[in-house]
């Protein structure tokens, strides 16, 4: 072809390498086949002194990691909150990298600052948030997490005169974190990397619904009623996909001065289906939520969403003003609301997504996933020496394996949940991965890949009716 960039030819094997990848997915083995050892011999060569054809450098590299990517860009992986790609996410992806702007400021990557500026109306609309709140782009939940609290932090310890962007947290009124005892392990990191440390979290029991009540809620917020007070909220559990009474809660919270937090990973986007938003009402009144596109959205990895109703506060703890650097006076720049400095044009992906799916497609994708989950755990639920623990209500479901003989007790049930939930995963058929929940193992059905279907479901059934018999 004329006018061919030198590496042109490079660009159109490497689509044909994609292709392969993706037409071999729905047979592959959902699993890794390749052992650690298989990985480190093949892809640990010594450093190479000189170049290498680039053609050469790609060919190997797909040869060397095959049997050691796991299938969760297909329809049956189950293991974890893990969702795929739709097409236009992974276009757009492969455009982000094609571009390479630094989507730091409006400046240096107007067009990467003005995408993002569309994505956060977006996802606020079909998010059901406050239309006034500010947004980041981050790389996943957990660094959601990090944005939204850095803002609380700032914020609670405003309201004590406190300015901790200026003075840190040493001599800083304490502050407590109120929660659950199911929120995930991620709260705590970003608290950790906030210098706020484990010791600030005061975990409640929840009730056996999996929700905190506002009972239990008001009587710790009560023994301390001055303290600055991040409450924080769950949209979905990791193991149940619960969601916690916003409606009672953050009246409860709100009336005590506290900040209120909402992890909403996967289940924030029950507010994008008609048939699961009823789960989301009141969320909205919360301070701050923090969700994921890599996950229920089915954009690539790495991409997660801030959302913070108090635009000040985020601002406050996030801006960030150099001589060196051109800020725009009328556009957003990025580098004032996201952690990151230098960054991915991390809206591309995000932007594509929503453009092709619509509302309705989002929509789809959501009650696709709870059907699904609900087809397998009651599928699953129906073969002998299977125990439904919980039947999903969302995307979120749990099962577990009985040991036939008499008198067995739950440390029985564990073994054999962890063997049969591995013969699964070793059949290839289906990935799954085991999880404690109420101390007892349990094999947890997640279903947030765009590409499951009905056909996907019946295969899975069947695979741990073989793994049962076998
Ligand atoms: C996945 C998950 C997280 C962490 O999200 P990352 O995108 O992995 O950072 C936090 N909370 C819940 C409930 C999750 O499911």
């Amino acid at each position: 072809m004329k006018n061919d960039i030198p590496y042109a030819p490079l660009l159109r094997q490497t689509t044909e390498h994609a292709l392969a990848y993706l037409q071999a997915l729905p047979d592959a083995p959902v699993g890794a086949t390749a052992t650690l050892e298989q990985l480190r011999e093949r892809l640990g060569y010594p450093l190479p002194n000189s170049p290498q054809d680039p053609a050469k450098v790609i060919r190997q590299l797909v040869a060397n990691v095959e049997g050691g990517l796991t299938g969760s860009a297909g329809g049956r992986f189950f293991a974890w909150v893990i969702g795929g790609s739709v097409p236009a996410a992974l276009s757009a992806d492969w455009l982000t990298s094609t571009w390479d702007q630094n989507a730091g400021m409006f400046t240096v990557a107007p067009a990467a600052a003005v995408v993002e500026e569309v994505c956060g109306r977006w996802l606020l609309e079909l998010l059901a948030l406050p239309a006034t709140a500010s947004f980041a782009l981050v790389t996943g939940c957990q660094m959601a997490h990090v944005t939204c609290l850095a803002a609380a932090r700032n914020a609670v310890l405003a309201k004590h005169g406190w300015d901790v962007e200026q003075k840190g947290l040493g001599g800083a009124p304490a502050i407590r974190v109120v929660t659950g005892d199911q929120r995930h392990g991620t709260i705590e990191r970003a608290l950790r990397l906030l210098g706020m440390g484990r010791d600030c979290v005061i975990d409640i029991p929840v009730a056996p619904n999996g929700q905190l009540t506002a009972a239990a809620l008001e009587s710790v917020l009560v023994a301390a009623p001055d303290n600055p007070t991040i409450v924080l909220l769950q949209a979905g559990d990791l193991n149940t996909g619960s969601f916690d009474p916003y409606l009672e809660l953050i009246p409860v919270a709100h009336r005590f001065g506290a900040w209120v937090h909402v992890d909403g990973a996967f289940g924030l986007w029950a507010a994008a289906s008609p048939a699961y938003r009823h789960f989301t009402v009141g969320m909205d009144q919360a301070d701050s939520w923090a969700t994921d596109g890599h996950k229920w959205l089915n954009v690539p990895y790495d991409c997660g969403y801030a959302i913070v109703a108090d635009r000040e506060a985020h601002y406050r703890s996030h801006s960030h003003h150099a001589n060196y650097l051109t800020h725009s006076e009328i556009a957003r720049d990025q580098v004032d609301w996201n952690p990151e400095y230098s960054r991915r044009g991390r809206g591309f992906p995000t932007y594509a997504a929503i453009a092709s799916l619509g509302r309705e497609g989002i929509t789809q994708i959501v009650d696709n996933c709870c059907r699904h989950a609900h087809a397998i755990v009651t599928g699953a639920g129906k073969l002998d020496g299977v125990e439904v623990l919980h039947v999903p209500h969302i995307n979120q479901g749990l099962l577990r394996f009985l040991a036939p003989k008499p008198g067995a007790t739950d440390e029985d049930h564990d073994r054999l949940t962890e063997m049969i939930t591995a013969r699964i995963v070793a059949s290839g058929e289906a990935m799954f991965a085991c999880t404690t929940w109420r101390g007892i193992r349990c094999m947890r059905v997640s279903v947030s890949g765009w590409q499951t279907d009905e056909n996907d479901v019946d295969r899975t059934v069947k695979a741990i009716a073989a793994a049962l018999k076998s």
